[in-house]
C-alpha cells in the first residue's frame, strides 16, 4: 500500500460520513456510497445529545470511551467547520438531569456525590433554584443535576459537513449503492459488490449501521447488530421555552436555536421497521409536559424515527476484520453514535494508516466471533 491509500466505506450516517472524511482528510483516496443518501439512516432521527453521565452514572467502558470522544469534540467540530466551510450547530451549555419525585431526588443527588469523586462537574440543583436555571421546569421538582460539560450537536448538519469536507479532498460520494458483499482480492485488497458496481480497494470501512447484519464478508460471520427503533419528536416551541438538555426518567428534551424543542425517544426492539406510531407520539408528548408543562401547548412539528444499530453488548464494533485483511468495522454504535463519532473516527484513521495500529480492545470485532 503506498502513502495514499485507496479506501471504500460503506455507509454515509454519521460514523461512515465522519470517517470517511478524517481519511480523506488525512491523505487518503475515499469512495463512500451509501444504500440511500448519507445521513438518512438513524443519523436522521438522532437528538445529537453528547452527554456520557447522563445514563450511566456509574463508572463503566461506554461512560469513559463517551468522556473520551466529548473531549475531542471541540476541535473535530471546529475542523470540520473549518475544512468544509459548512456552520455545524454545536452547543456546550450542560444537561439538566430533573428529579420528578422523592426517590429520583435522592438518586440524582448521590451521582452527583459519585461523579465529583470522580472529576466530573455535576452540580445538585434544589428545587427552589431550578427555576433560575431552566424557567419552564416542572414546578415540583424536587431538585435536578447540572452537568455544565454536556451539549448537543445538529446531527444533520455535522454529516452534511463531514460529506463536504470529504468532497473538498477530492472524495467520491455514491449514492443509491447499497453493498451486498466484501471479499479479499487475491494478493491483496479488497472488493466491495454492490447492486450497482463492484469496486476494488486497498481498505474498506464496514459502516453500514443497522444494516450491517445484511452484508455478507467472505469467511465471516453475520455482524451482531440489530436495529433498535427510536422515534423521536420535534415541537415547535416559543424560543426560551427550553434552555437546556432536560433529562428525565422517561425521557428528554433538546433545545433548538429556533426555539423548537427536540423530544425523544422510544426504545423499540421492532425490526426493520422505521414507521412511526400513534402510540410513541401520545407517550412523547405526556412525558414532555410532566417535565416541562408549557410544552403540552406546543405543535408537533415532525416525527423522525430511526433504527439504532446494537450489538451484543452495547459498545461498537471497531476494529479490523480477521476474515477479510483490509476491512475495518465500525458499526454497532447503538445510543451513542453521535458522542463517539470523534473517537471513532480518529480510531479508523489509525487503522488505515498504521498497519501496527490496535484497536481498543473493548470495541475489538474478535469478541463478537468471527468477523
Ligand atoms: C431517536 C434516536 C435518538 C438518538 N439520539 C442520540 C443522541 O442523542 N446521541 C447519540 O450519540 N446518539 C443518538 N442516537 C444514536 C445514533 O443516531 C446512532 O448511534 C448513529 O446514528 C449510528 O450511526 P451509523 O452511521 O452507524 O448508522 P446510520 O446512521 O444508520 O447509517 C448507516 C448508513 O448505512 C447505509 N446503508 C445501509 N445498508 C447499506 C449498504 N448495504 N451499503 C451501503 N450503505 C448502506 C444507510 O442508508 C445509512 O445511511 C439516536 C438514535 C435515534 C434513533
Amino acid at each position: 500500500m503506498g502513502s495514499a491509500p485507496a479506501v471504500l466505506v460503506i455507509g454515509g450516517g454519521v460514523i461512515g460520513a465522519t470517517a470517511a472524511w478524517e481519511l480523506a482528510s488525512a491523505g487518503a483516496r475515499v469512495r463512500l456510497f451509501d444504500a440511500r443518501r448519507p445521513g438518512d439512516g438513524a443519523t436522521r432521527a438522532s437528538a445529537g445529545v453528547l452527554a456520557p453521565y447522563l445514563e450511566g452514572h456509574a463508572a463503566s467502558p461506554l461512560r469513559e470511551l463517551g468522556r473520551e470522544s466529548l473531549d475531542l469534540y471541540d476541535a473535530f467540530v471546529a475542523r470540520l467547520s473549518a475544512d468544509s466551510d459548512r456552520a455545524i450547530v454545536y452547543r456546550r451549555d450542560g444537561s439538566l438531569e430533573v428529579a420528578l419525585t422523592m426517590a429520583e431526588a435522592e438518586r440524582l443527588s448521590a451521582a452527583s456525590a459519585v461523579l465529583w469523586r470522580d472529576g466530573v462537574e455535576a452540580r445538585w440543583v434544589p428545587g427552589a433554584v431550578i427555576p433560575d436555571i431552566e424557567p419552564n421546569a416542572a414546578p415540583d421538582a424536587p431538585g435536578a443535576l447540572l452537568i455544565p460539560m454536556h451539549g448537543h450537536v445538529g446531527v444533520t448538519s455535522l454529516t452534511a459537513a463531514a460529506v463536504a469536507g470529504l468532497r473538498q479532498h477530492g472524495g467520491e460520494v455514491v449514492e443509491a449503492s447499497g453493498a451486498i458483499e466484501v471479499s479479499r482480492v487475491p494478493g491483496g485488497g479488497v472488493r466491495v459488490r454492490s447492486d450497482a458496481a463492484t469496486w476494488e480497494a486497498d481498505l474498506a470501512v464496514l459502516a453500514a449501521g443497522s444494516w450491517s447484519s445484511r452484508i455478507t464478508v467472505e469467511a465471516a460471520d453475520p455482524v451482531p447488530v440489530r436495529p433498535i427503533r427510536g422515534q423521536l419528536l420535534q415541537l415547535a416551541a416559543a424560543p426560551g421555552t427550553v434552555s437546556h438538555i432536560v433529562w428525565g426518567t422517561a425521557g428528554y428534551l433538546v433545545p433548538w436555536p429556533d426555539g423548537s424543542v427536540l423530544v425523544g425517544a422510544t426504545v423499540e426492539d421492532v425490526g426493520f421497521d422505521e414507521s412511526a406510531t400513534d402510540e410513541a407520539r401520545l407517550e412523547l408528548l405526556e412525558m414532555a409536559a410532566a417535565l416541562v408543562p408549557a410544552l403540552k401547548h406546543a405543535t408537533l412539528a415532525d416525527v423522525r424515527v430511526g433504527l439504532r444499530p446494537r450489538g451484543p453488548d452495547d459498545l461498537p464494533i471497531v476494529g479490523r476484520s480477521a476474515a477479510v485483511p483490509g476491512l475495518v468495522y465500525a458499526t454497532a454504535h447503538y445510543r451513542s453514535g453521535v458522542l463517539l463519532a470523534p473517537l471513532t473516527a480518529q480510531l479508523v484513521r489509525r487503522l488505515v494508516f498504521d498497519p501496527s495500529a490496535a484497536t481498543i480492545p473493548a470495541l475489538d470485532p474478535a469478541r463478537c466471533g468471527t468477523l
